[in-house]
């Protein structure tokens, strides 16, 4: 038997995170996995009920009557490398391939054109923005990232319509049009439109991925899979990439910075393995909250994450000093 321990966390947004959160406490349960062959490992499990997904306590609930969701089988997947590389006594970073991040801005309002010289100069090619809430500042910023010669990203968290979509396209200069790497979840996941959608800009999809239907003959309406692997089951969203000639971004879930360490060992793990299929990663969203005890342990160079201290996803020391609580019946 699998032995599984809790700790519960909350993280405070900078500012919302998107077009669809409001500015809240982020719940969540870093789990200690120790399975009977010795080996212990930590992973993150934090839901997003705002994409519809069960609250936290519900999740721990059924794992404690022994019933797994989606997120938790996730959960004990990474958990599992972790324990393994602790095992091995190897960190992440010696196994896999170092690759940029994109940069994250969670909004547009108030960022100074200068601030793009910045990042640039840091490193940074690309840069993933969160849009729907103002299209005219949106559309303008745009002309901003594409002048300092960066990539772009867009993300609509499939809010709106096709019409809106369509509507922001077409006040998108075209100087712009070039600079747009890919957007995410432009709208509700409909074959069709998406289609259409195609013709306009490259598509990637992220959290509409659970509405394709996989088994087709036919290409999916979309290039890119935005692939978070605390949520999907990576190896066969590797399987879809290479079958339908994909490419891959992994990004994390903006959760608990162990979250976002198991997405940059994953994504390094990924580009050793797979190379140009994968694309730039994003996982550096635990700038999006106040800084805690384990971000003080996530180093970055630029758009590089750097290797830090200790086995597996690290933070040794603070994963021993916490208070774990086991998941049983209450
Ligand atoms: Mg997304």
């Amino acid at each position: 038997m699998i032995k599984i321990f809790s700790y519960s966390y909350s993280l405070r947004p900078l500012t919302s995170l998107n077009a669809i959160t409001p500015v809240k406490e982020r719940e969540g349960a870093l789990l200690k996995i120790e399975w009977p062959d010795g080996k212990t490992g930590y992973a993150d499990l934090h839901p997003w009920p705002e994409l519809g997904d069960a609250p936290l306590a519900a999740h721990l609930q059924d794992l404690a009557k022994g019933k797994i969701s989606s997120l938790v089988e996730q959960s004990i997947w990474l958990a599992r490398k972790d324990a393994q590389l602790r095992a091995d006594k190897k960190n992440y970073f010696d196994e896999g391939v170092p690759l940029k991040n994109n940069f994250i801005l969670s909004q547009v309002k108030g960022v100074v054109p200068g601030f793009l010289d910045e990042i640039k100069s840091e490193g940074f090619t690309s840069v993933k923005v969160k849009v729907g809430r103002d299209l005219q500042g949106e559309i303008g910023f745009l002309t901003h990232l594409a002048a300092a010669g960066l990539a772009i990203r867009l993300d609509f968290n499939a809010i709106g319509s096709w019409q809106i979509f369509e509507k922001f396209m077409s006040q998108v200069p075209p100087t712009v049009r070039p600079f747009i790497e890919y957007i995410e979840d432009p709208f509700p996941y409909d074959e069709k439109s998406w289609s259409e959608a195609q013709k306009l800009a490259p598509i990637a999809v992220d959290n509409e991925f659970h509405k394709v239907r996989w088994n087709r003959d036919e290409k999916p309406p979309f290039d890119v899979m935005v692939v978070k692997p605390a949520r999907v089951d990576v190896d066969k969203a590797v399987e879809y990439c290479k079958k339908w000639n994909l490419k891959m971004t992994i990004t994390s879930s903006m959760d608990h910075p162990v979250g976002v360490a198991h997405a940059v060992g994953v994504a390094m793990e990924l580009k050793k393995l797979h190379g140009d299929m994968i694309l730039d990663a994003g996982c550096m969203t635990h700038r999006l909250y106040q800084m805690d005890l384990f971000a003080t342990e996530l180093f970055t160079q630029g758009p590089y994450f750097a290797k830090g201290r200790g086995y597996g996803v690290g933070f040794d020391n603070i994963l021993k000093a916490l208070k774990w609580y086991p998941v049983k019946n209450s």
